[in-house]
C-alpha cells in the first residue's frame, strides 16, 4: 500500500525558508538546509505501519518490499534517498565515491538534481574545466589556493535536471531550491568549503574524483496522461520522472519491479494503488514498495509530483 512519510528538516547557517514554497512545514524556523525525505530513518506517518521506518521495514522483508533489486541493495536498507534542499549559500565542493572505492558497509552515491528555484544568475558547479586533472587539483590544494577557478561553472533554471555521477566533483550554488534523488548513502568528501571551517577529506575525495565527468543540465520534459518522453534522468541506481496532471487528470503508473518515490512540489495529488489512496500534497512523500501493483495518481486542482524508481 502506498505510505506516507515524515520529511526530516534539517537546520543549517546556509539553510533558508524557502522550503515552503514547496509545502514543507518550517513552523516559523529560517535555516532549513535539507528536508530528508526517504533515509532509512523516515517514519511512516499513517497507516498500519505507522511509526516504523522504512529502514525497519526493508530489513524485515528485503525480497518482498524491493523486489528482484533487493540483493542488489541490502547493506543499504531502502535504495532511494529523496530530499528537498534550500542553499541559501554555496554548498561545499564535494565528490562521492562509486561504489566499488565505497566503505564496504556503505553504498557509492551517485546523484540527480532537478531545479525547483533558482535565483537570477544562480549556478552549479560540476565538472573540472577542460585539461584540469587531479594532480592539478592536488596542488592547488596542498598550496592553499581555492580550487573553484579550476571548476566548471554551470548555470541553471527552474525545470533543469543535472545528472551527477559518483566521482564527479560538484557544488551546489547558492539562490538554488531543488529536489535530489540519490543512493542511500551519506558518504561526502569535502574538499572545500567556501572559508568555513569543517572537515575536509582531500585523500580519499582526490582517489574517488573522476576528471573526465562534466555533466550538463538537461530541460526536463514533463509527463502528462496523454504525453511520455523518456525519464529526465535513468541509471543503474535510480529513473526520475516529472508528472504534470493537470485539474480532474490522471495518469497510470505501472507496476514496476523495485520500490517507487513520489513526491509532490506543487499543487495537491491523490495516489491510489488497489490496497489504498493516500492524499499526496505539495511537500508530501509515498513510497510504493515493489509489491504494490499499479498505480494511479489523479488530482481535482491540478500537481507537479517527482517520481523515482528503480526497476524496468
Ligand atoms: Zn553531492
Amino acid at each position: 500500500m502506498p505510505l506516507l512519510v515524515h520529511p526530516r528538516l534539517d537546520s543549517k547557517p546556509w539553510g533558508g525558508d524557502r522550503l515552503a514554497h514547496f509545502g514543507i512545514a518550517l513552523d516559523g524556523k529560517k535555516d532549513i538546509c535539507e528536508a530528508v525525505l526517504t533515509s532509512n530513518d523516515a517514519v511512516v506517518a499513517q497507516g498500519p505501519y505507522a511509526g516504523q521506518t522504512l529502514g525497519d521495514l526493508v530489513a524485515r522483508d528485503p525480497e518482498t518490499l524491493l523486489g528482484p533489486v533487493a540483493r542488489h541493495f541490502r547493506s543499504t536498507g531502502f535504495p532511494l534517498l529523496a530530499k528537498l534542499i534550500d542553499a541559501h549559500e554555496n554548498l561545499s565542493i564535494q565528490v562521492h565515491p562509486t561504489d566499488d572505492l565505497a566503505p564496504t558497509d556503505g553504498c557509492g552515491k551517485t546523484e540527480a538534481w532537478f531545479i525547483l528555484e533558482a535565483a537570477p544568475g544562480a549556478v552549479v558547479y560540476a565538472g573540472l574545466q577542460d585539461g584540469v586533472s587531479v594532480d592539478v587539483v592536488r596542488k592547488r590544494l596542498e598550496s592553499g589556493e581555492s580550487i573553484v577557478p579550476l571548476m566548471r561553472t554551470v548555470p541553471v533554471a527552474p525545470g533543469d535536471t543535472l545528472f551527477l555521477p559518483a566521482g564527479t566533483i560538484h557544488a551546489l550554488g547558492g539562490g538554488i531550491v531543488l529536489y535530489e534523488i540519490q543512493q542511500q548513502s551519506a558518504i561526502t568528501y569535502r574538499l572545500e568549503d567556501w572559508g568555513r571551517a569543517r572537515e575536509m577529506h582531500i585523500g580519499v575525495g582526490l582517489a574517488a574524483m573522476n576528471p573526465d565527468l562534466r555533466p550538463e543540465p538537461n530541460h526536463a520534459e514533463m509527463r502528462t496522461p496523454t504525453d511520455r518522453p523518456g525519464p529526465a534522468v535513468h541509471c543503474d541506481f535510480f529513473s526520475l520522472e516529472v508528472l504534470q496532471i493537470g485539474p480532474g487528470e490522471w495518469i497510470e503508473i505501472a507496476r514496476e519491479s523495485g520500490p517507487q518515490v513520489f513526491t509532490c512540489v506543487r499543487g495537491g495529488t491523490e495516489l491510489s494503488t488497489g490496497q489504498g489512496t493516500v492524499a499526496l500534497a505539495a511537500g508530501s512523500t509515498t513510497v510504493l514498495f515493489a509489491n504494490a501493483g499499479t498505480a494511479r495518481i489523479s488530482s481535482s486542482t491540478g500537481g507537479r509530483v517527482l517520481r523515482a524508481w528503480i526497476g524496468g
